[in-house]
């Protein structure tokens, strides 16, 4: 609810009250959801463009809602960053992530890495390093395999701060991602400053790649530019083989999207493991 200084009059229209209690009503929902454990976490390869090897997992959520069935974070993430409920939400997706990490490596099935996406408001806690540092004690699971995938806009909302946090996190031994590379309001500058190890080209760019001349040059340049600074790249969204084919032959590093595989829950994942073991 927005509150205001002083004795300004407020005029509430009826519709604006039928979204303020929408909001409320899905707020309400999301932390009955948090109590009965009904966030669920999807896993989405990631390939190796070089080896076409499975390397990474990006963790993806979604709600098991009892009476709506499976949700995708489009339709809750703006509430729940909203109601600031994205912290306890996020503080649970990363220990079940180190969990399940856990659970494949003693089963030999781990792969490289398990990338998990950092909201706002998580990455502006003054706790958020000791939160990372305790998930990884308590769960067992290894720094050097946790990647955090972060934003433009989370990156440039911190200020100062964002650079000694990423270096805290960087001393631990976490991997660093820029998700959405190209579509915030990040400055080149920064990419100097900011210890990052991978930037993820936007699905936006992947989409028209063959088609929009632009788009390809936008993609060229940063599979270069990342190369140039010593990052890896990597390009999400990748739906045909003529994307695909751009990638490689641009000597984009991994790739990730429904054209290889989509976002599986986790006992689909140990399947794909274990046949790649075999392979
Ligand atoms: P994102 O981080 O950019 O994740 C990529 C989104 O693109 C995912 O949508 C994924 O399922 C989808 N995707 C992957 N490959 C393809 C493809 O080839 N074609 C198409 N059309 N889509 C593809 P999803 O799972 O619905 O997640 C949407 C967004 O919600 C994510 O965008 C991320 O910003 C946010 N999100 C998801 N899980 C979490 C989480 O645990 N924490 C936070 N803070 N945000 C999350
Ligand atoms: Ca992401
Ligand atoms: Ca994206
Ligand atoms: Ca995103």
């Amino acid at each position: 609810s927005k509150r205001q200084g002083g004795h300004s009059v407020q005029f509430y229209t009826p519709e604006m009250n039928a979204e303020a209690h929408d909001r409320l009503q899905l707020e309400n929902e999301l932390r009955k959801a948090l109590e009965r454990d009904e966030f669920l976490l999807y896993f989405q390869p990631q390939w190796d463009l070089g080896g076409g090897t499975l390397v990474g997992l990006e963790v993806l959520l979604r709600w098991q809602h009892p009476v709506h069935g499976l949700i995708g974070p489009d339709r809750f993430m703006p509430t729940a960053e909203h109601s600031g409920l994205i912290v306890p939400i996020g503080n649970r997706v990363l220990r079940a992530a180190c969990e399940q990490g856990v659970a494949w490596r003693e089963q030999g099935l781990l792969p490289q890495r398990i990338a998990v996406n950092i909201s706002s408001r998580q990455f502006q806690r003054q706790d958020m390093i000791e939160v990372i540092s305790r998930t990884l004690a308590e769960t067992g699971f290894d720094a050097g395999r946790l990647e955090l995938e972060l934003t433009e806009t989370v990156l440039m909302d911190n200020g100062d701060a964002t650079v000694t946090m990423l270096r805290a996190l960087k001393a631990m031994g976490v991997h660093l991602a820029i998700d959405d590379f190209g579509t915030g309001y990040s400055s080149l500058a920064y990419l100097k400053l900011f210890p990052i190890d991978r930037l993820k080209i936007d699905r936006s760019f992947v989409m028209d790649l063959t088609h929009d001349s632009d788009d390809a040059a936008i993609v060229a340049a940063t599979i270069a530019l990342g190369h140039n600074l010593n990052r890896t790249v990597i390009a999400e969204g990748v739906e045909t083989p003529a994307q695909l084919e751009f990638l490689r032959q641009h000597g984009c590093d991994l790739v990730q999207g429904y054209l290889l595989s989509r976002p599986l829950p986790a006992e689909e994942i140990t399947e794909l493991l274990r046949a790649q073991r075999v392979a």
